[in-house]
């Protein structure tokens, strides 16, 4: 294992640090005050600096515009642009285009790559994925119910979805629908390009989410597929292998969402140290003399610094072995990142007292929307179930030792 940092590597997060420090932090107050559609102007110019200082869609292929890092490199990014709500908008690599991007890039056609893989890479459009339904559980995709049905030269979508995160103002939908209902479970269902201004296509809300509809890309819609009619090649990938491609796209974003997370866990964290060493809580004694306070630091740190190895090791063994051999890997990060960054938010919000609860710092805005890391991508429990079953297996199998 090698976690060594390049020079390269190592300049550019020092650039995006800087960037956000200056430029997106001292945003914030604004962007908790008003709606995402409304800051797009500022969001816009910031993001032709990100352009101008070459740092444009880190993660994304050279060929269409991006910087071309690798996963253990856009980890690394990620990680540095998570200290901030806007920081992956702002540097063109926010889920869930950069997802949709790798997929267009690995199974679209040429004509699907250039009418929607280089506007997107470019930031010109965006996109969302719509898998989630209603009525079905999504822990448990198999059970899908909307169908996409053959008809002449198109498919006829019907279906009721919820949960397509950024769908207000995308330009189109990857749409995962039953296309072979006689195949096997895993070989049922396809990915779709629906644009967003096909008939049928009827985006009812923006769902509220702990309390706020949000808008534009940061808010998550419910959509209406009825009689919604798409040209066969907008077909993505071969029929049938919806799960197979959408399994391929959650290993590396995975390893971005864990690391963002981690990004989240650095702000927050330093917001709780710093706010118990300026805190005083009785005359001539800070918030930091206490021990509960002083543990919570520590267990803080601990949990970060495991999460952090623990994610690289993942990234590093994906990059270097492939998604299936690091499956176990990607299914520990997914649950654990997920509940080290709900600790360390909860805890840093305590030590803000009254304060954590409002507008005044960013963990409000962290508190309510990153509960939802465990939930997307994968339920705690799901994960805990695969990783448990296949340890059992390998017991059993004589292929694990004590
Ligand atoms: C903020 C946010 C953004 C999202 N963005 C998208 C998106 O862009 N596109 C999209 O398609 N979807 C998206 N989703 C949906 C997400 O993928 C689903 O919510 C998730 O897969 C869980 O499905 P469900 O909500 O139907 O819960 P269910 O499947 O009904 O599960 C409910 C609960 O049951 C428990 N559970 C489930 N299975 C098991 C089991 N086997 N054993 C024990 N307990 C179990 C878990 O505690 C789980 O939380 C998003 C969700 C959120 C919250």
């Amino acid at each position: 294992m090698d976690f060594e940092i390049s020079e390269k590597i190592k300049s550019v997060i020092e650039m995006m640090d800087e960037f956000l420090d200056k430029e997106l932090i001292p945003m914030e107050p604004e962007f908790l005050k008003r709606s995402f559609v409304e800051m797009l102007p500022e969001l816009e110019e910031k993001q032709d600096m990100v352009r101008q200082m070459e740092l444009w869609a880190p993660p994304h292929p050279k060929e269409y515009g991006g910087m071309g890092l690798d996963l253990m490199e856009f980890g690394l990014v990620s990680e540095s642009l998570g200290r901030c709500p806007l920081g992956h908008y702002v540097f063109g690599c926010q889920p869930p285009d950069a997802g949709n991007i790798e997929i267009l890039y690995l199974h679209g056609t040429d004509a699907q790559k250039e009418r929607y893989l280089r506007p997107l890479v470019e930031g010109k459009i965006r996109s969302c994925f719509s898998m989630t339904e209603v009525d079905m559980p999504g822990s448990n995709p198999v059970m899908l119910e909307t169908t996409a049905v053959m008809d002449g030269n198109d498919y006829v979508i019907n279906g009721q979805k919820w949960y397509t995160s950024s769908a207000d103002g995308a330009e189109f939908a990857i749409v995962m629908a039953v296309t072979n209902p006689e195949a096997a479970p895993y070989l049922r269902a396809s990915m779709l390009i629906v644009p967003s201004d096909t008939p049928g296509f009827n985006r009812v809300r923006n769902i509220p989410v702990m309390g706020h509809e949000g808008s534009g890309w940061a808010s998550h819609s419910e959509i209406l597929y009825q009689s919604c009619r798409v040209p066969k090649e907008n077909l993505l990938g071969p029929e049938g292998h919806g799960f197979v491609i959408a399994q391929e796209r959650l290993g590396p974003g995975r390893i971005h969402h864990c690391m963002r997370w981690l990004g989240i866990c650095k702000r927050a964290f330093g917001l709780m140290c710093s706010r118990a060493q300026n805190r005083v809580i009785s005359p001539g004694r800070m918030l930091a003399s206490k021990q509960i306070i002083q543990t919570w630091i520590a267990e803080c740190a601990a949990d970060i610094q495991a999460a952090r190895l623990m994610v690289l090791h993942a990234a590093w063994k994906m990059q270097n072995l492939g998604v299936k051999e690091a499956r176990e890997e990607i299914s520990l990060i997914k649950f654990f990142a997920a509940n080290v960054l709900q600790r360390v938010v909860d805890r840093a919000l305590q030590v803000h007292g009254g304060m954590g609860m409002t507008d005044d710092t960013i963990l409000a805005f962290f508190y309510r929307h990153e509960r939802a890391a465990r939930i997307y991508d994968g339920v705690d429990e799901v994960h805990k179930l695969s990783v448990a079953r296949r340890i059992l297996r390998e017991y059993d199998q004589g292929k694990r030792e004590n």
